[in-house]
């Protein structure tokens, strides 16, 4: 039987992109699918307009260092259209990247959504059918906003890089990744910042002692954090939002921005027909070479929900394209995955948390918490944490946490020996690199307690 395409790919995020490119880039005849922006959540919605904006909300903190180091300077008010329009020319350009990526490797792109009619069709907006050997479903995730009264007035971060004007007052609700990085960011950019969590610390499931560095660094930087709360209802007054929380108390904002989390955009894809089944999160279910119970259709990414972040995807398109194209069945590695949370401190990590690693069996958890150098010469008391969980039956390290300016850079280091299995020893053998914050990953000398 002859098909239109070798792979038609739904979805032109990184994932997607990905696939289609290096399959593309194998000999086979590659389609795409975007009903929205080319580069998907990470580029046009998610990891690079947040950095971006990271970038700018860490100015204001860096003027006042600045005095405290002698400079005579003072900060301006931030400017939010100025920024916002090289940021969406940024977003432009990056897209460009995207769509070019894709003609320059031969892929066949359609501006338009597709939904599965078969094992080996697909239906474009317009009607038209095309058809492929194989058919991979990359289409990511969305923002869920839980239903109460007035959450039809909350946003979500998909709109946070498009507001009208800076709020002079924002709550920010969930305690995950999302809500904790623009929390951070809002902070930062001089607008008043409560944010609310509903359980007793944010970022739950990092490691304890970590996440609570974190949330003192956000808590001294300004943000009003309100553990144990959460929103009861909201209604528009005025220009502005009234909102009642689950304490009893009414305040007024002037956006309400929910990271309650995301889940799997595979709706209306034509999947239940076709009986390719669903988790509970509604994600689509794959084995380990990401293939889905109907043989030629695999998915990728975030819409199977198995680890929600950018590279992850990219490695499953690799993976993917490497067991149908090139014959060599590849699972994607899915263990200690290095990752960053752009929060204000910034936090890294790999590896299992304290709480993980002690469950799971006797640990020597060595750690250092501190004022670093260049903030405490500026008069700042936010700390930053240094941390290894290592297993006293191996001597491996099995966690490595990293709360700190650069945190992110310096995981992605650290997570190469973590990953390679290096003991403590190891790490001790490694001479220091000094004056830095991270000597102190190979400086601890004495546990500071086991299990
Ligand atoms: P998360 O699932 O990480 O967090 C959701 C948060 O919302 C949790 O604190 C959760 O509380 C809370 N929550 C859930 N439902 C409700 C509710 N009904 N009412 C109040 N609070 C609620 O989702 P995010 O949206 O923050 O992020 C989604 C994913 O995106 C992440 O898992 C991550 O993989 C990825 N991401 C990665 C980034 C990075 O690598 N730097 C940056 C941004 C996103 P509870 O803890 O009690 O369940």
């Amino acid at each position: 039987m002859s098909f239109d395409y070798d792979l038609f790919v739904i979805g032109g995020g990184s994932g997607g992109v990905r696939a289609a490119r290096v399959a593309a880039q194998e000999g086979a005849k590659v389609a795409l699918a975007e009903e929205d922006r080319y580069g998907g959540t990470c580029v046009i919605r998610g990891c690079v307009p947040k950095k971006l904006m990271v970038f700018a909300s860490e100015y204001s903190a860096m003027v006042d260092d600045a005095q405290a180091y002698g400079w005579d300077i003072s900060a301006g008010a931030f400017d939010w259209d100025s920024f916002k329009g090289k940021l969406h020319a940024e977003l432009d350009r990056l897209e460009g990247i995207y769509r070019n990526l894709l003609k320059n490797n031969g892929v066949t792109s359609y501006d338009s959504r597709a939904t599965l009619v078969d094992a080996h069709t697909v239906a474009l907006a317009d009607g038209t059918q095309k058809t492929a050997k194989h058919i991979l479903i990359a289409t990511g995730g969305w923002p869920t906003v839980p239903e109460f009264p007035g959450s039809e007035l909350a946003i979500t971060s998909n709109e946070m890089f498009h507001l009208e004007t800076l709020p002079e007052a924002i709550l920010i609700v969930g305690g995950g990744y999302i809500a904790s990085e623009f929390a951070g960011i809002m902070n930062g950019l001089g607008v008043k910042t409560t944010q609310f969590y509903r359980g007793t610390q944010i970022l739950r499931g990092f490691d304890e002692e970590a996440r609570n560095v974190v949330a003192a660094g956000m808590i001294e930087s300004g943000v009003d954090l309100q553990l144990e709360t959460n929103v009861v209802s909201m209604v528009k007054q005025g220009d502005k939002i009234r909102v009642t929380d689950s304490k009893g108390r009414e305040s007024l904002f002037d956006q309400v921005m929910y990271a309650t989390g995301r889940h799997p955009n595979a709706d209306n894809l034509g999947l239940e027909a076709l009986g390719i089944a669903r988790g509970k999160k509604g994600e689509i279910l794959v084995d380990q070479y990401s293939q889905t119970g109907l043989p030629s259709v695999y998915a990728i990414g975030d819409v199977t929900d198995r680890a929600n972040l950018t590279p992850v995807a990219i490695r499953e398109g690799m993976a993917f394209v490497e067991t149908v194209f090139k014959g060599n069945p590849t699972s994607p590695d899915h263990e200690l995955i290095p990752t960053a949370i752009f929060t204000q401190p910034e936090m890294g990590t790999v590896g299992l948390s304290e709480e993980e690693a002690a469950a799971q069996e006797p640990v020597e958890v060595y750690s250092a918490s501190f004022k670093p150098m260049q903030q405490s010469f500026a008069g700042r008391a936010q700390k930053v944490l240094m941390k290894l969980i290592v297993s006293k039956a191996t001597r491996r390290v099995l966690g490595c946490h990293i709360v700190a300016p650069g945190a992110g850079e310096m995981i992605q280091l650290a997570g190469i020996a973590v990953k390679m299995g290096a003991t403590k020893e190891d790490f001790d053998r490694t001479v220091a690199v000094h004056p830095t914050m991270s000597e102190e990953l190979v400086t601890m000398k004495q546990p500071s307690r086991t299990t």
